[in-house]
């Protein structure tokens, strides 16, 4: 059947047997549904995927036929199911990754989804293609895999070449001329460099690896935090620059629109991630001020918390904002030449911020110091304390990975 053959068109039989013979040919599911919901029309590929008989389909609502679930399994919620999004707003939508569960229960196949109205007006059609992306997702597994596994190997052949380096250096443990001193310091910040290089890699490489789950602990995100950045101060005191934690800054106001200072906030995060989150931007903001000050507030409003990581350093300009929290990208001035990075930093701070159900932005103007703003939703100090005597009451909290203790020691130098 043509979708077409209920139709009157002024096709030519040439053009109109090309069309539906195009339909039947194309690998993609082609499903039409009207704004009610019922299937239209579907093209045989679309009958492989969710197992169910092409003519049986027709007429039926069309979440009977194509059942979408989520990367665990749990049918997708309203708000995230495109084609109810498509006919809702009678907008055309992209969908990221989803999943089809097989009606013979035999498994789920990853596709993407397209769907848009057909014509313009409200009692339009929709088109729905269902693109099978199973070897994509393979090769990206494959990718990752290979990423994963030879950075992980070449991490420990470089920190033994900074180790040995770092003796040569040391003059307790050796005696250089000067000019091997320099040759040295140079091939000891470039493995320094290598070794950042492949502990980003292999974040980045985890990051996309969707086996990797979050472990989300109730914690006290201002103390968290403070604790962090106070771990950090030395250096930040090192490089001549002041460091302060919560001071109150006429600035912050704009967050959102009640903000509070307030000491106790409460969240459910990840505590390695929220770890490196703050690291990186830390680390960030010492690596691009030369002079001034480092300043790590948190705040909170009704529903989230707030970290920011204010510094008086070069600043980026507007042209570049958009950019920094892609993989690989650096701002390239005469500046940002002379200091070591790999672009992936941010890069990594916002997908696991997004992981973790929260986002972050930057406010910086050109050689006027940068803000960046990472915000996480909050929890009530009744699920806070829901949630830690739930972790606690399995196991003794000294033992216990599920309960957030302050951080004893900075992570990472820079
Ligand atoms: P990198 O390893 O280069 O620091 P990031 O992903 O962490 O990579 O940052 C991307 C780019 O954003 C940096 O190269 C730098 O140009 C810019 N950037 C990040 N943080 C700051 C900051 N606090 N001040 C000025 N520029 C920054």
């Amino acid at each position: 059947m043509g979708i077409f053959s209920k139709k009157k068109t002024n096709a030519s039989p040439v053009k109109f047997q090309a069309s539906n013979a195009i339909l039947d040919a194309i690998r993609d599911g082609i499903i039409i549904i009207s704004q009610s919901g019922n299937i239209e029309y579907l093209n045989p590929a679309s009958a492989t995927f969710a197992n169910f008989d092409q003519s049986e389909a027709i007429g039926l609502k069309y979440d009977s036929v194509v059942h979408l679930v989520d990367q665990d399994g749990s049918p997708v919620q309203n708000g995230q199911d495109p084609i109810a999004t498509a006919i809702a707003k009678n907008q055309p939508i992209d969908s990221q990754c989803l999943y089809l569960a097989k009606t013979d229960a035999k498994g789920y196949i990853p596709v993407c989804l397209t769907v848009a109205p057909i014509d313009a007006g409200p009692a339009t059609n929709y088109v729905v293609i269902l693109r099978n992306i199973a070897k994509e997702l393979k090769g990206e597994q494959e990718r990752n895999e290979f990423i994963s596994t030879a950075s992980h190997e070449m991490r420990s052949p470089v920190a033994s070449i900074e180790g040995y380096l770092g003796l040569a250096l040391n003059p307790q443990t050796a005696t250089l001329d000067p000019r091997a001193r320099a040759y040295l310091e140079k091939a000891h910040e470039s493995s320094q460099h290598l070794g950042q290089l492949f502990r980003d890699l292999l974040d980045t490489s985890n990051l996309s690896d969707n086996r990797i789950k979050l472990h989300p602990v109730p914690v006290e995100i201002t103390t968290f935090v403070k604790s962090l950045a106070d771990g950090m101060a030395p250096i930040i005191v090192a490089k001549g620059l002041r460091y302060s934690f919560g001071q109150s800054d006429p600035e912050l106001a704009p967050v959102a629109s009640s903000v509070q200072l307030s000491q106790v906030i409460y969240c459910s995060l990840d505590i390695n991630y929220l770890r490196e989150i703050v690291d990186n931007v830390i680390n960030n903001a010492i690596k691009y001020t030369s002079s001034g000050s480092i300043t790590v507030s948190v705040v909170g409003d009704k529903n989230e918390a707030v970290i920011i990581v204010a510094d008086t350093g070069m600043g980026i300009s507007e042209a570049h904002q958009d950019h920094i929290f892609q993989k690989f990208y650096r701002v390239d001035n005469s500046q940002t030449r002379n200091t070591d990075g790999t672009g992936l930093g941010l890069f990594i701070v916002k997908q696991r911020t997004e992981a973790m159900g929260g986002r972050v932005w930057v406010r910086s103007e050109e050689g006027q110091g940068s803000k960046f703003f990472i915000a996480f939703p909050r929890i009530s100090t009744e699920e806070y304390q829901r949630q830690k005597l739930a972790a606690t009451s399995t196991m003794a909290p000294q033992n216990n990975p599920n309960v957030a203790s302050t951080p004893m020691t900075p992570v990472q130098n820079v």
